[in-house]
């Protein structure tokens, strides 16, 4: 065992969101880290710099309501100390009741910070395979490196398992056509709001429809098609949804719901959201608009939509691979690979699903992995917590189909046979009661 006070560097690989929380674990308890990160040496395909803890898809953390799951976990996890979310309400950019951040500045203070201290040594390659000696984290995320993945398969001798996600497109602000949108969120129609609302008539609706279920989509390579059966449902591309029948999109993310467009005094027939995307606000994302169509493609039919007829794109949508591994036959509740206890895996890899959820895993192994080295004893929060139960299910041997997994209320059991809000409230009171007697121990 290391001695306290001169204690061995943890290694750590990947320095996205677990990645980085988990070294903030650390380094705070004094325990010097080891920091991999590929990037920008080696690409992922979907990342787009060279910066740590990068959000490579929308800027939103999800929901920041206390009565919604994800907002219960980020209760959670601020209240265990998470820096990743900390520094993500320092750089929040309003997107009504969700914690969005301002992406760019969010991921170079955690950049600035995590190469900037003293007991990091960062090395900037990629890791090839896991070192045997002293502790490790892994935390390569969904974008795991061909060569990590393949050590990986062959030293758990799982298959792995992966699906497919799309990313949505970003517009500048200036482009947007004001005329033809209104500002406004969801239920709230009395207040200013800060979504950008892009109303649709029905003819523009199914005219929008057809021209992308007609535009040309980008082909997959053969291995890749199998895998694509596999679609994670959160994350469809658009053209796959709009393919279930002509209303769909009008009931998933064009829907106009609780929207009231101000000129009309009317609900719009169709309306495409678009959220803030950085501190300036002069970037937008067109929320729920993943889409796997070729980019030339992609622009043509999203200037259908009137208030994009001038849009100018400065990131536009794509597939990805998204790689996880089978943890129910891997990983203990403390995130340690059962039969190598001193490796952890943390993040998107072990088939927890979303940036929050990924941070949470990561705060986790490093804390973990911080107690391993002060000689304590390790810690898995109970079930009855957000992060418990997401623990829980990653981790539950008896998944007949094993997949990846955001925070969600139905991973509590039964709770009372308390029905709807009540079933809600009644986890929440336990979660947050389970939470404090958790943390209290500790
Ligand atoms: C394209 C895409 C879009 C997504 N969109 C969303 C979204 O909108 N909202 C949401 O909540 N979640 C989203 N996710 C899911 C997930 O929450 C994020 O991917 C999240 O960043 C995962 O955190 P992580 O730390 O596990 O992995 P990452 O944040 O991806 O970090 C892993 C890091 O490891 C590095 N790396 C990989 N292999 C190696 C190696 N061999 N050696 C050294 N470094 C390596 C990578 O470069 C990367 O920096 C998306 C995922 C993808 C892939």
């Amino acid at each position: 065992m290391p001695k306290k006070n001169n204690p061995a560097p943890v290694t750590i690989i990947g320095g996205g969101l677990a990645g980085t929380e988990a070294t903030f674990q650390l380094v705070r308890r004094g325990i010097p880290v080891r920091l991999y990160e590929m990037r920008p040496r080696v690409g992922t395909g979907a990342h787009q710099t060279d910066l740590l803890a990068e959000l490579v898809c929308s800027n939103s953390l999800g929901s920041n309501l206390p009565d919604r799951a994800s907002g219960l976990l980020k209760e959670e996890l601020r209240a265990f100390g998470s820096y990743i979310l900390d520094t993500a309400y320092k750089y929040r950019v309003p997107a009504g009741n969700a914690l969005a951040v301002d992406r760019d500045a969010f991921a170079r203070e955690i950049t600035r910070y995590v190469k900037g201290h003293s007991l990091v040594e960062f090395i900037n390659e990629e890791a090839d395979s896991i070192p045997e000696e002293g502790l490790v984290i892994v935390a390569t995320g969904p974008l795991t490196s061909p060569a990590m993945l393949q050590f990986l398969a062959k030293k758990f001798g799982h298959k792995h398992l992966s699906f497919f996600d799309a990313i949505a497109p970003i517009v500048e602000a200036d482009s947007i056509d004001l005329n033809h949108a209104f500002r406004a969120d969801r239920y709230h129609p009395e207040a200013k709001g800060d979504h950008i609302n892009c109303p649709l008539t029905k003819e523009e609706y199914e005219t929008f429809v057809a021209e992308l279920l007609k535009a040309r989509k980008i082909e997959l390579p053969a291995f890749e098609k199998e895998a694509r059966k596999q679609f994670f449902c959160a994350c469809q591309p658009i053209e796959q949804i709009a393919a279930t029948g002509v209303e769909a999109l009008r009931f998933g993310p064009f829907k106009p719901v609780g929207l009231i467009d101000p000129r009309t005094k009317r609900r719009p027939y169709a309306v495409l959201q678009l959220r803030q995307d950085n501190l300036l606000s002069s970037l937008y994302n067109l929320v729920g608009c993943q889409t796997n169509l070729v980019h030339g493609e992609q622009e043509r039919v999203f200037r259908l939509i009137p208030a994009l007829r001038q849009a100018k794109f400065v990131r536009l949508g794509q597939m990805h691979r998204n790689a996880y591994l089978y943890s129910p036959k891997i990983l203990t509740t403390t995130l340690q690979v059962k039969d190598r206890p001193n490796w952890f895996i943390a993040g998107q890899l072990t088939g927890v699903e979303g940036y929050t959820e990924s941070t949470g895993t990561g705060l986790l192994a490093g804390f973990n992995a911080a107690r391993l080295t002060l000689g304590k004893t390790l810690v898995d929060p109970p079930p009855a917590t957000m992060l418990g139960a997401l623990v829980r299910y990653i981790t539950f041997p008896g998944h007949k189909q094993f997949t990846p997994m955001n925070a969600n209320f139905g991973l509590f059991g039964d709770l009372s046979g308390e029905p709807g809000d009540d079933r809600r409230a009644a986890i929440i009171a336990e979660a947050r009661r389970a939470f404090r007697q958790f943390f209290a121990e500790l």
